[in-house]
C-alpha cells in the first residue's frame, strides 16, 4: 500500500472514546519493547508517528491511527512488563477484553513477537486469548536482522511450536531495521480489508 496519509486520531481509555468511524481496523499487540512502535512506523513509513515504548505504570491507552482514510491501526498497550503490580495487569486485561468485544470492525490482531527468543508465557497467553475470542491473528516475528539468515527457519519453527500456532494463521518474518517483510505484512492486511 502506498501511504498518502497517516494521521493520529485519538488516545482512548474507554469505549466511548474509540473513534466512531467504521473503517476496517487492525490492532497491534506485543510485549513491551518488542518493537511494536518501530513496526508501525515502518509500515506507514513515518519516523515517529507511533510513540515508542510507554513506561510501565503510565496510563494505558489505545492509540488509533487512520491510514489513507481506508483503514485504522489500533496500537494497544504492550503487555508483559516485568514489574507491574497485579492491579495494572488486571486493568490491561479488562481494557483488552472490552476493546476486543466492542470492535465490530476489527479485522485482525497483528501480534508481534521477537524472532530472537522463544515466545514468552505472556506471548502464549495473548495468542490463546485471541483464539478464545475467535479473532483472526497475524503473527509477526520482528528483529529478524539480528539473526543470521541461515537461522531464520529454525527460529520460526520455535516460534510456531511454542505459540502452538494454528494451521492457517500467518507467521511473517519482519525487520524494522531493513523493512524486510513489510510487503508481505501489507498483503495480509489488504487481503482482509474487504472481508
Ligand atoms: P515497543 O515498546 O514495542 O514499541 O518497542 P520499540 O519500537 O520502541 O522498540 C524497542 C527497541 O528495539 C528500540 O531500541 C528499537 O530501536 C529496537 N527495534 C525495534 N524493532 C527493531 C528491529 O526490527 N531490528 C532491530 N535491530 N532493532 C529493533
Amino acid at each position: 500500500m502506498i501511504i498518502k496519509k497517516a494521521e493520529f486520531v485519538i488516545s482512548a481509555v474507554k469505549p466511548t472514546q474509540y473513534p466512531e468511524e467504521a473503517l476496517p481496523e487492525f490492532a497491534l499487540a506485543g510485549r513491551s519493547n518488542v518493537g511494536k512502535s518501530s513496526l508501525i512506523n515502518t509500515l506507514i513509513r513515518r519516523k515517529n508517528l507511533a510513540r515508542t515504548s510507554s513506561k510501565p505504570g503510565k496510563t494505558q491507552t489505545i492509540n488509533f491511527y487512520r491510514i489513507n482514510d481506508v483503514l485504522c491501526f489500533a496500537d494497544v498497550p504492550g503487555y508483559g512488563f516485568a514489574k507491574v503490580p497485579k492491579s495494572v495487569r488486571n486493568a490491561w486485561g479488562k481494557m483488552m477484553e472490552t476493546y476486543l468485544k466492542n470492535r465490530e470492525h476489527l479485522k485482525a490482531v497483528i501480534q508481534i513477537v521477537d524472532l530472537r527468543h522463544p515466545p514468552t508465557v505472556d506471548d502464549q497467553n495473548m495468542y490463546q486469548f485471541l483464539k478464545h475470542y475467535g479473532i483472526p491473528v497475524i503473527v509477526v516475528a520482528t528483529k529478524a536482522d539480528k539473526i543470521s539468515k541461515g537461522k531464520w527457519q529454525q527460529h520460526l519453527k520455535v516460534t510456531r511450536n511454542e505459540l502452538n500456532l494454528h494451521t492457517g494463521d500467518p507467521l511473517i518474518l519482519f525487520s524494522s531495521e531493513t523493512s524486510y517483510g513489510k510487503d508481505e505484512l501489507w498483503k495480509e492486511i489488504e487481503q482482509r480489508l474487504d472481508e
